[in-house]
């Protein structure tokens, strides 16, 4: 609900002088008490503010938190929580790739071309199907086991974290690449969205 200019007053009000009374509140305002009435009443009853009996009004915290929680999983960019693609080229083989998983802990890699477009995504079941199916880890090329463009679904820094969690829960996958367009349809990865990164930001909010 969006609130009026006069209640987002008696809020700031509220904030800098608590606990206040209704009649304080309305002298700070230049209002009578009955004018800003029903704007208090609004406010308690929303949860915004809670009125303590001969103490007077309060913010409630329990509301703000919330309020601070769902706004930031609402508005928080994928720039501000990417964190670092373990990158492969499409040439190098299986067994390198799959050192960069361990050096990195990551459980998926971006593969790029020689000029260091995206052109691929191998997760970690791509690996196990690909040893499983006997390929010769040293010399088969990443290029032939990963998902491939134009099928990669990716996102940006100016994407919402929800937006991108959005995607890795419709596509049933654990990860999306951040991209640059260089070029029409040429993609630059400049980080990863994952998982973790949606649980990350869930924890750092929960401390905040
Ligand atoms: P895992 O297979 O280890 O459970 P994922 O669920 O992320 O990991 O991957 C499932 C399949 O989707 C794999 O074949 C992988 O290559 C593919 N994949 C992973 N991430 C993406 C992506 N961002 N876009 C398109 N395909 C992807």
């Amino acid at each position: 609900m969006n609130l009026t200019n006069r209640q987002n007053k008696i809020i700031d009000i509220v904030r800098g002088h608590q606990p206040i009374t209704g009649s304080k509140i309305a002298e700070q305002m230049g209002y009578s008490k009955s004018t800003i009435r029903s704007d208090l009443s609004i406010l308690t009853h929303t949860g915004r503010l809670s009125a303590k009996p001969k103490v007077g009004y309060v913010i409630n915290t329990g509301f703000e938190n919330t309020f601070y929680i769902d706004h930031q999983i609402l508005h928080t960019k994928v720039g501000s929580v990417k964190s670092q693609a373990v990158c492969v080229k499409e040439n190098d083989s299986l067994h390198d790739a799959i050192i960069e998983i361990f050096l990195h802990d990551a459980g998926t890699i971006f593969v790029v071309d020689e000029n260091e477009y995206l052109c691929g995504v191998v997760s970690r079941k791509d690996f196990l199907k690909s040893i499983l199916g006997n390929a010769d880890i040293h010399s088969v090329p990443v290029s032939v086991i990963m998902s491939r463009m134009p099928n990669i679904v990716t996102t940006t820094d100016e994407e919402t974290i929800m937006e991108a969690a959005k995607k890795i829960i419709s596509h049933k996958i654990d990860s999306l690449p951040v991209v640059e367009e260089f070029d029409t349809f040429r993609y630059r990865i400049t980080g990863r969205v994952s998982k973790t990164s949606v649980a990350n930001l869930f924890v750092k909010l929960s401390k905040n």
